[in-house]
């Protein structure tokens, strides 16, 4: 098991602090439109460091804290918190389990933080690079991706299948040290 718990507090629709907790198996999450099923999805992509605030469905990255609704007020601040399991040593740290947190403010004032250190987002994107688990990894499809796949040219079809296997980056480099 992998992933094992995610905290989200004031990200998106989540005003209140709430957890999903990852039991062994599959886990599916189901609500009607509009509940908040994809800004979960966001909340993993934000945590592991994604820039992007129109990738995550917004115009700007303040986006991203929740800003009110009939029966609640705004909040300051988001956090996300995402705890993995380290058991079988996939990440390089002492640890048998990660956490990894990211805050940011109406200011604009944001944090990383690794088992509860502040660190820099390089240091977040360093460990999880080749896990499969970055914030561009085929791990997370999201809407759309789906029909993208299916409806593009063979070779590109092909990329898709060359890096979940792992192999992408190697062509990339034989790519690039025959274009040299
Ligand atoms: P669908 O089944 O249509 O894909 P979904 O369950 O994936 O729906 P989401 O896209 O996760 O739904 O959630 C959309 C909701 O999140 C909208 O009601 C939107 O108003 C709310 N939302 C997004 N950002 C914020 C924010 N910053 N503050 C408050 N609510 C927000
Ligand atoms: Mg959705």
């Amino acid at each position: 098991m992998f992933l094992k718990r995610l905290e989200i507090a004031g990200f998106k629709s989540f005003a209140e602090k709430i957890h999903v907790d990852f039991v062994p198996g599959v886990t599916a999450i189901v609500g009607p439109n509009g509940s908040g099923k994809s800004n979960i999805i966001d909340a993993i992509r934000w945590v592991l460091g994604e820039q992007s605030a129109k990738s995550l469905r917004g115009s700007k990255m303040e986006d991203v804290i929740f800003a009110g609704s009939d029966s609640r007020k705004a909040v300051n601040f988001a956090e996300v918190t995402l705890i993995l399991d380290n058991t079988q040593n996939l990440f390089p740290l002492d640890y048998t389990e990660i956490s990894v947190t990211r805050r940011v403010f109406r200011s604009g004032d944001s944090a990383y933080l690794l088992n509860g250190q502040t660190c820099r987002l390089k240091d977040i994107t360093t460990l999880f690079m080749d896990s499969g688990l970055g914030k561009e990894a085929f791990s997370i499809i999201s809407q759309g991706r789906v029909d993208e796949i299916l409806n593009s040219r063979a070779d590109e079809r092909r990329n898709v299948f060359d890096e979940a296997a792992g192999v992408l980056k190697y062509k990339t480099h034989k790519l690039q040290a025959e274009h040299k």
